[in-house]
């Protein structure tokens, strides 16, 4: 495991010698400490990339030739994949099989943004002009530097989907992972090197978001932040961002609603409510949080899947036959039973679960189902990002629409239903960036992912995502030998 930080190809302490507990989620054991850089390392990790992109080989060499180094990235990952999700269990806590999951779509990341790397060769785009004097062609190259700052939800994953495409690009990186769960990050430094990266093309540094995440959104060399995190984050990255017009993707929240139709299959419903939100410990951007059921199917569903969330198996994500780990820290831990507590005082029913005191140790809250919230509780409308749902009946397709387009949030939504037209229809009326038809949560490194209204900016994976590291630049040629004669008329 890494103590240090990645800075120009070599592992560095920082200057001050600051570090930062690592804690298992299960047991609150400190089981090592890493590296928290300060502005100082920031400044030098910027000026690394910098150089690396202005003066070094990896912007300029072919994007076959970077694939190459993509690859060996996605292989380097699968080849420690046994060890490196244990270690994301133990910083994380979630189970082993979620945690094998993600790196082995960490790994598949690096490998699709190769092949895009590939495309970009000789990617030049005609474009069609109404004047037949001049010719015009769009061509696309890498934006610069940019910095990457992820959450703790999905260490290794989430920093993939914008390290592979932004190194696909030709873009230099500082990836700043989040202070509770950095240690599979670091691994991609040694994952990098291993791959013979130029040096300063990926620069990785723990820290505080506070202090080294805010000395690099406002740092002048960066033309580039993408961000993965909470809202009120992501306002900052956007006002210091403002200074200098940097170019800003922002994955935010979500409040994502689940309607579910009283013709759909009741055991293929329960199970997709319930990997909606106890997948992860309900610790996803995506979590289809709100439950809008049909009123005739309500109280069945209702009793139904009240009686397979109690049957969770709870424990350490290490453990075999886990499925719910616990909140990735303390402060999450609070968090989310804050959020029962008010709940209640604002009249919803907890009709299961809360706070788990089965274990000595650890951060654990139980599968929790609550209803009659009202619909400006907080409960209803704010994120809790946690193993809860809210569920509540409704009576016709407009008011199952109206409720779940009612939110300031707009990054997933999901609809279920044996009648196909009725699930298109709904899927069209849903202001939100991603949409589940019989499913929910299901992602392909394939296909866009982002949020509408206030769940971000932007969108990452497939080709957008390559998008977000590219700038376009219009080359036109005269190709007329008619004289212009604007000022030289005669
Ligand atoms: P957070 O916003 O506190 O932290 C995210 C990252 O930002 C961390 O690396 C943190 O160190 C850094 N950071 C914090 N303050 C900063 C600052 N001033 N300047 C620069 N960087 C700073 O969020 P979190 O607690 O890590 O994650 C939970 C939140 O993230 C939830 O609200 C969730 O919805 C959201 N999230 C969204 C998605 C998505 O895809 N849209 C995915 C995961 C999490």
């Amino acid at each position: 495991m890494q103590d240090k930080l990645f800075i120009d190809g070599q592992w560095v302490a920082p200057a001050d010698g600051m570090t930062l507990p690592v804690i298992d989620p299960a047991t609150e054991e400190v089981f090592h400490e890493i590296a928290a850089a300060g502005a100082a390392e920031a400044d030098t990790a910027v000026k690394a990339a910098r150089e690396a992109f202005d003066h070094g080989p990896w912007p300029r060499l072919p994007g076959k030739e970077r694939a190459k180094y993509l690859r060996a990235m996605a292989q380097g990952i699968r080849d420690r994949l046994p060890e490196l999700a244990r270690m994301e269990t133990r910083d994380n806590g979630k189970p082993l099989p979620e945690s094998e999951w993600d790196l082995a779509d960490a790994a598949g990341c690096f490998d699709f943004y190769a092949d895009l790397a590939e495309e970009l060769d000789g990617e030049v785009e005609e474009v069609k002009l109404g004047d037949a004097r001049f010719i015009s062609k769009a061509v696309r190259e890498p934006l610069g530097v940019a910095v990457a700052i992820v959450p703790w939800n999905y260490p290794l994953l989430m920093a993939s989907w914008k390290v592979a495409p932004a190194l696909a690009a030709g873009c230099t990186m500082i990836l700043k992972p989040a202070e509770t769960t950095s240690l599979t990050a670091l691994e991609l430094g040694v994952i990098a090197d291993a791959a013979g990266l130029p040096k300063g093309v990926l620069n990785i540094l723990s820290g505080k978001g506070s202090v080294v995440g805010q000395a690099l959104i406002e740092h002048s060399h960066v033309d580039k932040v993408a961000f993965t995190g909470s809202g009120p984050v992501g306002s900052r990255i956007m006002a210091a961002g403002a200074k200098d017009i940097k170019r800003i993707s922002l994955e935010l929240g979500g409040k994502s609603p689940f309607v579910v139709f009283a013709d759909s299959d009741i055991e293929k419903a329960v199970e997709w409510i319930m990997f909606g939100i106890f997948w992860n410990q309900g610790q996803v951007c995506s979590a289809t949080s709100r439950v809008l059921v049909e009123a005739p199917l309500y109280p069945k569903l209702l009793e139904r899947l009240v009686k397979e969330a109690k049957k969770i198996k709870m424990g350490n994500g290490l453990d075999a036959g886990t499925l719910l780990g616990p909140l990735v820290n303390k402060g999450q831990y609070e968090d989310v039973l804050r959020h029962i507590d008010r709940a209640v005082e604002q009249g919803a029913t907890v009709v299961c679960g809360g706070k788990y005191d089965g274990f000595d140790k650890g951060f654990w809250v139980t599968p929790t189902i609550l209803t009659d919230m009202a619909l400006d509780s907080d409960a209803w409308v704010e994120e809790i990002f946690g193993p809860v749902v809210c569920i509540r009946p409704f009576e016709t397709e407009e008011e199952a629409i109206r409720l779940a387009n009612d939110s300031r949030f707009g990054l997933a939504a999901a609809v279920m239903s044996a009648d196909d037209e009725r699930c298109e229809r709904v899927a069209a009326a849903f202001r939100a960036g991603i949409v589940w038809i019989n499913c929910s949560q299901p992602t392909f490194t394939e296909a866009p992912w982002g949020g509408y209204k206030q769940s971000g900016i932007g969108r990452e994976l497939g080709r957008w995502g390559l998008d977000n590291y590219l700038e376009t630049k219009q080359i036109t040629r005269l190709v007329s030998d008619e004289p212009w004669a604007w000022y030289l008329k005669d």
